[in-house]
């Protein structure tokens, strides 16, 4: 029976799905394997753990969806690694927002990742496509969790300039970070902390925008609106409206962010957009049947 392995590789994790016709028969999470993310020799580690969990299932294809794939060095170096554990496979590399588009069942459309790193991608009927940001953390990534993580890093560190007391989301902050001071955040950023890590802390914003927080709200909207300008970008560069899929971490998982994304596209004349409800794994599938 035909086997078919798919890797999501996303900044924080990678999730690996063995489907023996159609049926899923493994579903493992490992750390990073993304270079972008973590050195090569983790992300080696991290994928032999991986095929470690698939244990003796023989795959006759892997299909890896990756962020950070944007030259075919890129896609190369990575399928090297992973054939490296699969040496009967045939194994394909397509960047992450793939995925995600597939994942909601749609052959065209336009892709926006808002989870760890965030990217919009998108495909017309003609086949043109077109890319907003994807940048990386060093770049861009507006409107990803690092980012806003980062973000109420920085505002707290303003705050401290200014001689303003520990408020509320300051104060989340520390305790997410196990801080006493916000002195001590520029050190904790710069030493040993990781995207993951900073990824991870958005719940901290959300939480405070929530309770009215008025920066951390400001910081929802701008993300919001940043994704939403990206996905603008990419309908009016492919002469499309939709649909407009939001997916990932945050993208799937925080109704503040969906409904500010919406209306952005909805000023904006666009209100074809979808959440997606799943992992944008489940895309894998269709990706192997259509050979797209
Ligand atoms: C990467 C992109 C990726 C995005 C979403 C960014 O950090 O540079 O390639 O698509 O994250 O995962």
């Amino acid at each position: 029976p035909a086997c078919h392995v798919g890797l999501d590789i996303g900044g924080s994790k990678t999730r690996g799905i063995a489907w023996i016709d159609g049926e899923v028969v493994a579903d493992f999470s490992v750390g990073s394997t993304n270079v972008q993310n973590v050195s090569p020799e983790t992300a080696r580690a991290n994928m032999a753990e991986l095929f470690g969990l698939l244990g003796s299932i023989e795959p006759t294809e892997v299909l890896a969806g990756a962020g950070g794939v944007d030259t075919d060095d890129d896609a190369a170096a990575l399928r090297d690694l992973i054939a490296g554990f699969v040496p009967g496979a045939q194994v394909r590399v397509v960047h992450d927002t793939r995925l995600l588009l597939a994942a909601a069942g749609a052959t065209e459309g336009i892709a926006v990742i808002a989870g760890t790193g965030s990217a919009a991608w998108g495909v017309n009927a003609a086949g043109e496509q077109a890319r907003a940001g994807g940048w990386g953390y060093l770049l861009g990534d507006e409107g990803s969790g690092y980012w806003l993580g980062r973000e109420a890093v920085r505002y707290s560190l303003h705050r401290m300039d200014l001689g303003e007391p520990v408020d509320s989301l300051t104060a989340g902050l520390l305790d997410y970070c196990k801080l006493t001071d916000p002195q001590g955040l520029i050190a904790h950023f710069h030493q040993g902390t990781t995207r993951r890590y900073w990824a991870a802390a958005s719940p901290v914003i959300f939480a405070a925008a929530e309770q009215g927080h008025a920066h951390a709200l400001g910081l929802v909207e701008q993300a919001a609106k940043d994704l939403a300008a990206m996905a603008s970008q990419v309908a009016r560069q492919l002469s499309i409206t939709g649909p407009i899929v939001l997916g990932s971490g945050l993208g799937t998982n925080v109704p503040a962010l969906q409904v500010a994304f919406k209306a952005h596209l909805a000023a904006a004349g666009l209100d074809d957009v979808d959440v997606l409800d799943q992992d944008p794994i489940f895309g894998i599938p269709l990706l192997v049947a259509t050979r797209t």
